[in-house]
């Protein structure tokens, strides 16, 4: 790939070359991308994807709350939705929202207008995009219960609008390509609830978190998705693999799938102990761990 920072097209958005990508992820770890890109709007993001040089690779990050950026940092252009995607629009049931929104915006917004079933958002941390893509869920509801649809942008810019169904969304997983961007999505709560209830269930979730999970810590959510019929921590817990280290990287002593940087750990800390992680816990079970956070970049 040579040069192709030159034939990249002209947009309204922004591009930032040689981009430090930790202050963009919870895990504040990781190298930078060679562009970042902030689009202006949808129309904006789908002229880049149609103009742009075939060769140079996309990568889209929402709030970096389930992703671990490697210390060699990401070729290519890498997409943050911003202010362009942050739209929140209300209608009976039916929640219209930009893929940029953040999930407890979202909740917040809702409970307000006494639109109730989606306290569960309050306590993920990403973005509406993050969520389609991942199927985030809490409480035992999921993204996929609430989804309409979800408006989405192909590799080459074209419009597609995906129900739950076409992103065969199952536990932490749709069928999304690589590339392909969710720009916006419409959810289906429940309109004339009492904002107090609503409240009152929100204010649980969060307590409940804040009791549960390294909330305020550097770290990326569940490293592990649970395997069939198992808890993820119990099995780590099982292990002996509680407060285990590598460099500045830790197993939460509060949730033990969760991993923390505590200072300065980089991103080879974090995914060598998760490595560790899964080889101690096959040793002790016979269960092989998959990673739920998912890793960008290059070692
Ligand atoms: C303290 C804490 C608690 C958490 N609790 C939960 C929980 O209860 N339930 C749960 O499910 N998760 C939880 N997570 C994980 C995380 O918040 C979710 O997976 C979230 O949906 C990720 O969204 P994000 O915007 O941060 O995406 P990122 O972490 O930035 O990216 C994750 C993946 O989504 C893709 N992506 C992001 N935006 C888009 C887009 N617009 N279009 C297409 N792909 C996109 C990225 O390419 C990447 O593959 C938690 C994380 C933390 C730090």
């Amino acid at each position: 790939m040579s040069n192709w920072h030159d034939q990249l097209p002209i947009v309204r958005g922004r591009y930032v070359p040689d981009a430090r990508l930790a202050e963009q992820t919870w895990f504040r770890v990781g190298g930078a991308a060679d562009v970042l890109f902030r689009p202006a709007d949808e129309a904006d993001l789908a002229h880049f994807l149609s103009n742009k040089p075939e060769q140079v690779p996309v990568t889209v990050i929402g709030a970096g709350s389930n992703l671990l950026v490697r210390d060699g940092g990401v070729s290519g252009v890498v997409i943050r939705l911003g202010r362009g995607f942050s739209d929140i629009r209300i209608d009976g049931d039916f929640v219209h929202v930009g893929a940029g929104c953040l999930d407890r915006t979202v909740s917040l917004t809702c409970r307000d207008a006494g639109v109730g079933n989606l306290e569960f958002l309050v306590g993920i941390p990403g973005t509406i995009g993050g969520a389609v893509r991942m199927n985030a869920g809490a409480y035992g509801q999921e993204i996929k219960d609430i989804l309409v649809y979800a408006d989405v942008l192909d590799s080459q810019g074209e419009r597609h609008r995906l129900t739950p169904e076409a992103l065969q969304m199952t536990y932490r997983h749709t069928s999304l390509e690589d590339g392909w961007i969710v720009t916006g999505a419409v959810l289906k709560g429940t309109a004339g609830q009492d904002p107090a209830d609503i409240g009152k269930a929100i204010d649980a979730i969060l307590q409940e978190r804040e009791a549960s999970q390294p909330t305020r810590g550097r770290t990326g959510g569940s490293t592990f998705k649970n395997p069939d019929h198992e808890k993820a921590w119990k099995l780590i817990d099982a292990a002996g693999c509680r407060g285990l280290k590598i460099g500045d990287a830790q197993v939460s002593e509060k949730h033990c799938n969760f991993l923390l940087n505590l200072d300065q750990a980089t991103a080879n800390d974090l995914e060598s102990l998760g490595e560790e992680v899964k080889r101690r816990v096959y040793e002790t079970s016979g269960v092989r761990l998959d990673w739920e956070i998912v890793k960008v970049g290059i070692k």
